[in-house]
């Protein structure tokens, strides 16, 4: 696959939780959140589907987060405080911008599946994962943002 702003990587998805994205050979790790919490029910061509497009945005919004994470680091209180602090602080910035990359990436799934999105969750009800990643991920991204950036 090629992202828009012309980058290449290698997307590989095969069950609820092996999924790979690869940019220039270097994996770019995150947790299977999605596949356990927002997959869960579907029949497996439309989750292998979801996932791969879920994959691919992680690709298409890295700009994006890239961005967040800047912001984060760049405005965060980081003189004055103590190891632990900074410590807690770099965790909390890695958490926000792991929530804002996946709030990212699920958008572009429901931008480009469109209206099969709505159709497959219609199809398969999933109220209870849904509820709890769109909630989880905007929660963290609401609470922690504000907090981390210098005032
Ligand atoms: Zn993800």
């Amino acid at each position: 696959m090629t992202s828009w702003y012309s980058l290449p990587a290698e997307i590989v998805v095969e069950n609820n939780l092996w999924h790979l994205v690869r940019v220039a050979g270097i994996p770019l790790h995150h947790p299977p959140v999605v596949n356990l919490i927002l997959r869960r029910g579907l029949p497996e061509d439309a989750r292998l589907r979801l996932s791969f497009l879920h994959e691919f945005g992680h690709l298409q919004t890295l700009p994006f987060a890239i961005v967040h994470a800047s912001i984060l680091l760049i405005t965060g209180r980081w003189r004055g405080r103590g190891f632990l602090e900074v410590l807690t602080a770099l965790m909390a910035t890695a958490l926000a911008h792991e929530a804002v990359w996946e709030l990212a990436s699920e958008t572009y799934v429901v931008a480009r599946a469109g209206q099969d999105y709505h159709r497959i969750y219609r199809r398969n009800p999933n109220p209870g994962g849904q509820a709890l990643f769109w909630g989880s991920m905007a929660g963290i991204v609401i609470l922690a943002t504000p907090k981390l950036i210098r005032r």
